[in-house]
């Protein structure tokens, strides 16, 4: 079993036989449930790209807990610079990490170094999906006839990445089974309405709607 939870925005913690931190976005979140001071363990830190609401405490996180960092790899190179372990990896690759599977898919979005990307995580026989940020994409089928994940967490805020409208096309071209929506009510430009992206979901999948600090398991 696998807990998940959602710590506001992107930030998701992935809790099974590892521990796992994806776009830590802690300090400076006002939706944050949690802070770094208060994570204690942690075996490996993703981040999706380059943007201080997804970097956000990676890298304080993985010096605390010694957690290993996969990114893409101008990501890992600014980590590695700073005397923390890294995997830096790219869009189409796979990386092993601590036991933990991640595989690098394309994402439609802009990033300080190297471009943004999604990543689908492999963890005691799960597959899930963290998009990061990006608007729609036809690529997103191939991440649906390929992987077939079990869960996926997809943006819905508007503005910077997919609205609640495209992230529901975005479910159908991923066929993924539950989803949970990110990247929205963080600040007010970013304030979409989940529900109204439950009801264009509609039978298309389970959608789970979190609030920050709530878990679900898998
Ligand atoms: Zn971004």
């Amino acid at each position: 079993m696998i807990e998940i939870t959602w710590l506001g925005h992107s930030a998701v913690k992935i809790q099974g036989s590892k521990t796992v931190y994806i776009d830590p976005f802690l300090t400076g979140n006002p939706k944050a449930s949690t802070s770094p001071e208060k994570i204690k363990t942690a075996d490996v830190v993703v981040v999706t790209h380059h943007h201080s609401d997804h970097l956000g405490d990676a890298f304080a996180i993985a010096k605390k807990t010694g957690a290993v960092i996969v990114a893409m790899h101008e990501v890992a190179v600014e980590a590695q610079a700073l005397g923390l372990e890294a995997e830096g990896m790219n869009i189409g690759g796979t990386v092993e990490a601590r036991g933990l599977t991640v595989h690098m898919v394309i994402a439609t979005h802009s990033a300080e170094k190297g471009c943004a990307a999604g990543v689908v995580v492999e963890m005691d026989g799960k597959k899930l999906y963290h998009a990061g940020d990006t608007g729609l994409t036809y690529d997103m089928k191939i991440i649906g006839e390929f992987f077939h994940p079990d869960l996926s967490f997809i943006p819905i805020g508007d503005r910077y990445t997919m609205g609640p409208a495209s992230a529901a096309k975005a479910v159908e071209y991923i066929q993924t089974k539950k989803v949970i929506p990110i990247h929205y009510g963080t600040f007010p430009i970013v304030a979409s309405d989940p529900q109204e992206f439950k009801k264009k979901v509609g039978t298309l999948a389970e959608v789970i709607i979190l609030k920050p600090g709530e878990s679900y398991r898998l």
